[in-house]
């Protein structure tokens, strides 16, 4: 096998609660995450040596910032291995917006290098390599389509999918430092997570005061979904994506054309919830 394609699939947060600060400086949070079937496309190469990048978008680091090439680095280490991948990037899921893609990238690259290469990495042990990338990144391991997350987001309980949901995304043009959105929410500094179990009632985001506040798109965003006839809207992790939950594939196409009617330099996609398994091509 020379190369491997895989799809990166984005996700949103259903839920998202920010308990308090960890004294290794990350947050312990409680969140239902969700994929979603907006893809990157990742193709992987065999190299004779070191990992290469080639990503065409402006804003995805070609270096060691890349996430993907983080996950690379990490796994060939781990498996005591001297040589090395090329892995190309297709961007499709907005960059910085709220929605996991480099996490994603990175998981994807963590599954297809271990094809590739016949590591014979379990699904354990690539879920530790994964939580070392990032904290999003081990969720994109799971074949489930929808798990909660505890801790920083690594400790994963999947969830089983009843209906899929349709969704309407909205990127606004605005820049969101998840850094600076952490920092805003000034949790209290805690060795046990303060906080309350999750409800069934989905659709919180700690974050969505704060957004709403700074930016007022975001507000005229969900002003907008609902007053076409989103009976949900919620901002999926740090922002600025907003997401408006639709009942038919229909009526999110009709929701999301009445979005772009308007005019405005927001990013509108239609998104549904992702099947449960993966898809690798092998070449
Ligand atoms: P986070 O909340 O972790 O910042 P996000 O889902 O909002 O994530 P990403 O699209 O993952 O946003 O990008 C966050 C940053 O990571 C970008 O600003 C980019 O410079 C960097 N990055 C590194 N690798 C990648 C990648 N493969 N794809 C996208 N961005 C990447």
């Amino acid at each position: 096998m020379q190369t491997v394609t895989l799809k990166a699939p984005a996700k949103i947060n259903l839920y998202l609660k920010v308990l308090n600060k960890r004294p290794d400086g990350y947050h312990d949070i409680e969140t239902v995450f969700e994929k979603i079937d907006l893809c990157d496309e990742i193709t992987l190469k065999r190299r004779k040596r070191g990992v290469k990048v080639l990503c065409r978008h402006k804003g995805v680091p070609q270096d060691e910032r890349n996430l993907g090439a983080r996950a690379a680095r990490a796994l060939l280490k781990k498996t005591n291995r001297s040589d090395g991948v090329q892995i190309r990037i297709t961007k499709r899921i907005p960059v910085a917006s709220g929605l996991g893609g480099g996490s994603s990238d990175a998981a994807s690259v963590l599954l297809g290098l271990n094809k590739l290469l016949g590591l014979r990495q379990s699904r354990r042990q690539l879920l530790d390599v994964a939580g070392r990338v990032g904290a999003d990144v081990p969720f994109f391991i799971l074949p489930a389509a929808r798990a909660i997350g505890r801790g920083k987001g690594e400790i994963l309980s999947p969830l089983r999918v009843k209906r899929k949901n349709w969704y309407v995304l909205v990127v606004p043009p605005v820049r969101v430092s998840t850094r600076r959105m952490y920092q805003i929410l000034r949790m209290p500094l805690t060795t046990r997570p303060c906080g309350v179990k999750i409800t069934h009632k989905y659709s919180y985001n700690s974050f969505e005061p704060v957004l709403r506040k700074k930016y007022k798109e975001i507000q005229e965003i969900k002003k907008a979904l609902k007053s076409h006839g989103a009976k949900t809207t919620l901002v999926s992790g740090s922002g600025p994506c907003v997401f408006g939950i639709a009942k038919t594939g229909k009526e999110a196409l009709d929701l999301s054309e009445k979005l772009r009617a308007k005019g405005k330099n927001w990013q509108v996609i239609v998104a549904k919830t992702y099947p449960n398994s993966k898809n690798v091509k092998e070449a």
